[in-house]
């Protein structure tokens, strides 16, 4: 039914190594997942968002690199959010493949697309103990609920702490841990080929919202940085990023990131020499104000996560009570 469509777009980035175009509503509108034939079986590093176009799509690839009886054997998917794990239970159920994801995305599956409502109240009180409106904040905290539409949870066959070596297709990949832009976000490294599949890590046009929230590591903007540290350590030959197209100067991007967070801890500390203010004001100022409340919750937990490696660093002082977190120089 699928085989014969004409619309995939898939590419081969590398021996054995496929990148396949998914649709999803945001960035600029695309997710790449990739496919590591090996045979009638097919395996697959992210996996789009819940959708039927986007299953068929990676059915109509994998029935075109697996040949007849070509299946998905196994699913690594870099992080849960939705355009990169939404389709995964659904794939695993109908091809029975093995989900490898980190362990520190398994326990966020269920609060945020299963029984959600403890999430929004929690993330509800988190944006007023910032400084949000309270208007704004009960429509904010319930933002993520149409997320759920894209999404249908699998449990993992194995959950990976990093350092694995998985045999993908006929590629060996080393799990490379790098927290931040989620918890348990992990790239893979092709030992052999010196290919790194990035996921959201490192894109060659976009800069990855790292946020602190209640569900993110408590200083996720310096795990962030540690982990494109890592990836300069690794040099490698080319990076394969889950949106837009793969490139080489990883250590060039990497100091393009880099820098971009040390101007932007530097404006802070600038707008702090005004006084004591709390979160939404910071972010207000940085980013302005926006109609789009969901950008605004981003921007918010963008820039406390600034804040908060500010303040790990001895730069900034973190006030904070039951009611209320404000920031200020210190002195
Ligand atoms: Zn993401």
């Amino acid at each position: 039914m699928t085989a014969g469509r004409d619309d995939l777009e898939l590419t081969e980035v590398g021996p054995y190594i496929w990148a396949l175009r998914l649709p999803i509503p945001w960035e600029d509108g695309h997710v790449n997942s990739f496919l590591l034939p090996d045979g009638k079986a097919v395996d697959v590093v992210d996996c789009g968002m819940k959708a039927e176009d986007s299953l068929e799509l990676i059915h109509a690839a994998v029935a075109r690199l697996g040949g007849p009886g070509g299946h998905v054997r196994r699913l690594v998917v870099t992080h849960i959010h939705p355009d990169h794990y939404g389709g995964a239970g659904e794939l695993t159920r109908r091809s029975g493949a093995e989900l490898y994801l980190h362990r520190l995305e398994v326990p966020m599956v269920h609060p945020r697309y299963m029984e959600i409502d403890q999430l929004v109240e929690e993330v509800g009180r988190y944006l007023l103990v910032h400084g949000v409106p309270e208007q704004e904040a009960n429509f904010m905290k319930n933002a993520s609920r149409g997320l759920r539409d894209f999404v249908t949870p699998a449990e993992p066959a194995l959950p990976l702490e990093g350092t694995e070596l998985l045999q993908l297709g006929k590629r060996r990949l080393r799990v490379e841990w790098t927290p931040g832009h989620s918890p348990g976000h992990v790239c893979l490294y092709d030992v052999d080929a010196g290919f790194l599949f990035s996921g959201d890590q490192l894109l060659p046009e976009s800069s990855p919202n790292i946020g602190l929230h209640p569900q993110s590591t408590p200083n996720p903007l310096d795990d962030y940085l540690r982990g494109l540290a890592r990836i300069v350590e690794l040099a490698p030959a080319l990076v394969l990023p889950a949106h837009g197209l793969p490139f080489a100067d990883a250590a060039g991007r990497v100091e393009q990131m880099v820098d971009h967070h040390r101007r932007r801890k530097l404006g802070m500390l600038e707008l702090l020499s005004n006084g004591e203010m709390n979160g939404w004001q910071v972010a207000t100022a940085v980013w302005g104000m926006r109609s789009n409340l969901i950008d605004m919750r981003m921007a918010l937990q963008e820039g406390l996560a600034h804040l908060q490696s500010l303040s790990v660093e001895g730069r900034v002082e973190k006030r904070a009570s039951p009611a209320a977190v404000t920031w200020r120089r210190s002195s």
